[in-house]
């Protein structure tokens, strides 16, 4: 057989069967002439027996095998680096191509594990006080990239730890990369796929309106909305996509997915910054914002990062915070800073980004940061 250019070319062109979810699986299927349940197989032999040689996927006829064999792939990101933190926190660098490398976290609990994914290579927002901001933005990530990170996570705890919870708070903007962090939450949940309950599934924005809007349609996880200020003023300065989606209307859109499932609340996340968002008028604002929703609330104590020009509240200023929310009935958490000694913690990813929005260029030139 003659190999050619033209055979280089499809081999670069072969589809990777981890980009696609069930139901994307199943078109697969049905496309090629075959039954809808060849999806679950497939799945099964993926995610529950963790089998990625088509050869050795014994319930496709020979012919099939070669056919998947010929026309797809199975391609998952690889765990460039590896970092312990004395908590047990693990955060792993994984190379993406072209240089860009993201970060996932493990935090290990007694009863739970949870994986942070990220779902883009840096971010196209520009929060004041997140590190992964600073990289700005390459691209998103493909399904098989995210759900990747899931794959390549459990091959390495192996025996050691089971991932038992996903937080979508890694770097990137979840919403902004809708239809692939879709398809890989549905994969989380999937029976066939990690079977994770959807409370146990937990998507992480900074408050995208028609995204939420959408998202209860195709995928129901529990959300957590980085919310960090109380009143527009200060949020669009913090959260800037605020001047965009104001909190008037991220709010009705948070009072509209809680009501779509039975006993569900918005998980509102706010970074506590000394001086800036932490006083007790701050808190009484929120409780009053916090009305129209069945919330909890996270505090989560601000992690530095190099010229953040931020400082974390002091614990008693969190303290009081969480007191003024408590007695108003709110379930208020303050977030234990985990993996803080490798730089894992919330707001300390930065990856590799090979930026594209050259927002790392205008940080230079207005003597924010610095140049390698
Ligand atoms: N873009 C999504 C997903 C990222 S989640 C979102 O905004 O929700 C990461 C969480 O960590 C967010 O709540 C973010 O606001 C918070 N965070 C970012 N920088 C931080 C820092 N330096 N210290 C503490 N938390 C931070």
């Amino acid at each position: 057989m003659m190999m050619n250019s033209a055979n280089a070319s499809a081999k670069q062109e072969k589809i990777n069967l981890f980009d696609f979810d069930r139901k994307g699986l199943e078109t697969f299927f049905v496309d090629l002439g075959e039954k809808k349940f060849r999806a679950t197989q497939l799945l099964k032999w993926l995610y529950h027996e963790q089998v990625y040689d088509f050869s050795e996927m014994t319930n496709f006829s020979k012919s099939m095998r070669q056919y998947l064999s010929e026309q797809c792939t199975l391609e998952l990101p690889e765990i460039l680096f590896e970092q312990i933190a004395s908590d047990g926190t693990r955060k792993w660098i994984i190379e993406m191509n072209a240089g860009n490398r993201i970060e996932s976290v493990f935090i290990p609990e007694e009863n739970r594990g949870t994986l942070c994914v990220s779902s883009q290579i840096g971010c196209a927002l520009a929060c004041t006080f997140c590190s992964t901001a600073r990289q700005g933005f390459n691209r998103n990530l493909a399904v098989s990239e995210i759900i990747g990170q899931l794959l390549v996570a459990r091959q390495r705890l192996a025996e050691d730890a089971r991932i038992t919870n996903v937080v979508m708070m890694g770097m990137g903007e979840p919403l902004l990369n809708f239809d692939h962090v879709v398809a890989a939450m549905n994969l989380m949940m999937d029976d066939f796929g990690f079977g994770l309950s959807k409370r146990r599934v937990t998507v992480s924005t900074s408050g995208i309106v028609p995204a939420m809007n959408r998202l209860h349609d195709v995928c129901d996880v529990s959300m957590a909305v980085s919310l960090h200020a109380a009143n527009d003023e200060l949020r669009n300065e913090l959260v800037p996509i605020n001047q965009k989606y104001p909190l008037a209307e991220l709010m009705i859109a948070c009072a509209e997915y809680a009501s779509l499932g039975p006993r569900k609340h918005i998980t509102f996340e706010y970074v506590m910054l000394a001086g800036i968002n932490d006083s007790l008028e701050d808190a009484r604002t929120l409780v009053k914002l916090l009305r129209q929703v069945p919330s909890k609330v996270n505090l989560i104590p601000f992690n530095p990062f190099p010229n953040s020009n931020y400082r974390c509240s002091s614990k008693s200023a969190i303290q009081r915070f969480k007191d003024v929310l408590h007695q108003a009935g709110i379930v208020t958490t303050i977030r234990k800073t985990r993996g803080d000694d490798i730089d894992a913690a919330c707001g300390q990813l930065v990856g590799k980004v090979k930026d594209k929005s050259r927002r790392q260029l205008k940080l230079q030139q207005m003597g924010v940061i610095h140049a390698d």
